[in-house]
This record gives C-alpha cells, structure tokens and sequence, in this order.
C-alpha cells in the first residue's frame, strides 16, 4: 500500500502569521527518504509553490490557488499520461498543467461587478502594490510578488460587518463562481475549482501509476486547518486538522476524523507521526 500526504501550507504546514516551517523539515526528509509523495495542496500561486517546495526540498506534484490547476512535473508519473496531458493543455515549462479554474481576468472582471452593484469595500490583490500586499500579508516584498502571481483565484479583503458576507456569498454564486474563506482572506475562484476535485483527480493519477508499476492500492491522509480546506479533507481516506490560532479545530463533520492537539506546524507533526511511520 503506498501512502500519499495531501497537505495544506497557510496555518497547518506553515505559521498561520509568520510561515515559518523549521518544525515540520525532518518529517518532510522523513517521508522523502520513504518515498511517501508530498503534495502541497493550498491557496498559493505556482510561484510560491515553487518557492516553498524548493526550501522544503520537495519534489511532488501540487494543487495551487485552491484547486484551480494541478500541477504535475515532467516525468513524474511514467504510465503515459504526459503525452495525453500536453496534447491537452500544451507545452507549459517543466510541468503537465490540469486546469480546473477560471481565469484571473474573469474572476477580477465579477469582483469588479459585484463592488459596482454593492457599495462593498473590496480589495483584490489585483488592486494592491507588491509592498502593500508584503504589509497586509506580514510578507516579504519578494513573497508578496508570489503571492501576487494569480492565475485562478483571486484574494480579497472584504471590509464590511460579517453579517454582510452572506449577500457577498450570494453575489458570487449568483455570477457562477465559487469562494471560499481562507485563514487571512477572501477568495473567488472558478466553480470547478476545488481541493476536493484536484485531490480525487491526483489519487487517481497515483492508483494508475502505482498499479503500472505492480503496487497495490493508494492510501491517501490530507491534513487542514481551514474551511477551504474541507473538500479535501472529503476526498481522502484519512482526513486531520491542525489546532487553530484560536485553539479550536475546524467544524466539519467527518466519520474518522483526527484532531491534532497542537496548533499550525505541531499539529502537522503530530499528524505525519501518526499516520506515517516517522519518529
Ligand atoms: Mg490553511
């Protein structure tokens, strides 16, 4: 049985506030040395994927901007899904992209509506400088450039009472897109955009892979901490959420679901011990 971590980075890998990682760097060399596959599976842009997979030594395929494309590096997967991949999505750097969301210039166009039709206080990424999204953010210049790099999703502040979030929710549905409610920000993305649908598309790349290379089966654990989160947390066999910064867990209702004790990086530690055989 091969095992598959699914894992979000903002506020479970990650630091909620500062991103730091130290904590979770000997089970990610852990689980390398394992070949356990490791994919990031976040709200962050290509680019920061890049950044983080990089400095976390990770090599795996990736999910970015909630769903919005699954990113598979060249010569990953070995049973032939790359020439059918590019055949559909084309030539696209060193990656075979499954794009799932909309554009980033739909999604601006329906936020652009939406504050035109409401009077609403919203700021988009799109709106805002690389520095003032680095002091929103508490973000390097250089990160919030990544950060910046959008290309199926797009985050916002949403500067009104919350009891105004519903007629906000309503506004993007009404337009056919979907959002979710990250740990920080906003977000609007293409209806089809979601972890679930890029995680259940993944595990079946991996089933394929692992059967073509005389495997058994795929098990797959996915590890959150947020309501964006739940769609993967639905797609796996064995979900688990962090602690949050306001020391409770996620609300979401799921048979065998693992509660980590601690917050953030911790509880990821916690989750990978668990359920893989690291010490
Ligand atoms: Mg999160």
């Amino acid at each position: 049985m091969k095992r598959v971590l699914f894992t979000d980075l903002d506020g479970t890998l990650l630091d909620l506030f500062d991103y730091s990682y130290e904590a979770a760097v000997p089970c990610l060399e852990a689980l390398k040395k394992q070949g356990v596959p490791v994919v990031f599976c976040t709200a962050k842009t290509l680019a920061e994927n890049e950044y983080y997979q990089r400095v976390l030594g990770v090599s795996d395929p990736f999910i970015v901007e909630n769903g919005g494309a699954v990113f598979v590096p060249e010569g990953y997967f070995s049973f032939g899904f790359e020439a059918d991949c590019k055949k559909r999505s084309g030539e696209r750097g060193n990656y075979c992209v499954l794009e799932l969301g909309a554009s980033y210039a739909e999604l601006r166009r329906a936020l652009k509506e939406i504050r035109e039709e409401t009077g609403f206080k919203i700021t988009g990424f799109g709106d805002l400088t690389a520095e003032e999204v680095a002091a929103d953010a508490n973000l390097s210049v250089e990160m919030a450039r990544l950060a910046k790099a959008k290309q199926y999703n797009e985050s916002f502040i949403f500067d009104e009472p919350e009891e105004k979030e519903a007629v906000l929710f309503a506004k993007i549905a009404e337009k056919g897109f979907g959002f979710t409610h990250g740990g920080r920000y906003y977000n609007i993305h293409g209806k089809k955009a979601d972890k679930g649908r890029a995680v259940k598309i993944l595990t079946d790349l991996f089933k394929k892979e692992y059967a073509a290379v005389g495997g058994g089966g795929v098990q797959t654990v996915g590890v959150g901490d947020s309501q964006n989160d739940i769609s993967m947390l639905k797609a796996v066999e064995q979900p688990a959420v962090v602690r949050n910064k306001k020391g409770g867990w996620l609300e979401v209702s799921l048979p065998n679901l693992y509660k980590a004790e601690g917050e953030g990086t911790a509880g990821w530690v916690e989750v990978v011990k668990k359920f893989f055989e690291v010490t």
